[in-house]
């Protein structure tokens, strides 16, 4: 069933990594997956922010040429035209948990980032009053360092057993909760944060709808409907464009 823009006051939308396949930037996990050839769970913990953080630059930094270099699809497009030809009274924030900042270029404007942005470097020491920059360095060679402080520069990511950004957080769960139509895109609907956020909407009343290339597995009763294919064919389809 089509999704009828006009009908939603309060939307919710949660992107995954699905959304950013056509662009040619890859999953974690999955075949091919970056996964497959790092160490990803070690070289990603927050805990080689003490003593391996050339680790963590050596699995992030690498994905910032391909991210720079992609481009947004069909899949943004549609997303930042949903948003673009809101009426004055609909909300949607766009929540993503993609660091590629592809849904920007596409020209969303209300994006959470729930997981940081690849393109941005940050102070690794949280009492420095430094600011996040934008930064291409691959910082392939040497740990960079802070230009305040001295201390180690980190990607602005949220690395595996690092809670997620407060405000971003907030934010997300703040919209939830009065919600009147939820769709997930690209991610798992059974691990957090989908599942979290559906049971939410759900609470709330909302309508909602898993889009992904997979099926659920097991399925998330949350999700009263799941769409599967490509996110870029799909969701033009489903928005009506
Ligand atoms: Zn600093």
């Amino acid at each position: 069933m089509k999704i009828d823009r006009s009908r939603y006051a309060r939307t919710v939308v949660l992107t995954g990594a699905g959304v950013s396949v056509a662009s040619g930037l890859r999953a974690y996990r999955g075949p091919n997956g970056v996964w497959e050839e790092h160490d990803v769970q070690r070289m990603g913990h927050v805990s080689a922010i003490k003593d391996r953080l050339a680790d963590t630059w050596k699995l992030f930094g690498a994905m910032r040429g391909p991210v720079r270099t992609a481009l947004p699809n069909p899949a943004h497009d549609a997303l930042a035209r949903w948003e673009a030809e809101l009426h004055d009274d609909q909300q949607f924030p766009l929540v993503t948990q993609n660091v590629d900042g592809l849904h920007q270029r596409a020209g969303s404007r209300n994006v959470c980032e729930i997981h940081g942005n690849i393109m941005y470097s940050k102070c690794s020491s949280t009492d420095c009053t430094s600011v996040r920059f934008r930064d291409e360095d691959p910082h392939d060679v040497v740990v960079p360092t802070c230009p305040r402080c001295g201390g180690a520069l980190r990607p602005d990511v949220v690395l595996f057993g690092e809670s997620l950004p407060a405000l971003a957080s907030w934010t997300a769960k703040k919209a939830l909760r009065d919600c009147d139509l939820f769709v997930a895109i690209g991610t798992s609907g059974t691990v957090a944060p989908a599942s979290d956020y559906v049971r939410g909407a759900e609470y709330a009343g909302a309508r909602t709808i898993y889009v992904d290339l997979e099926p659920m597995n097991p399925r998330n009763p949350a999700f009263k409907e799941e769409h599967l294919g490509h996110a870029e064919a799909l969701l033009p389809e489903l928005l009506g464009m």
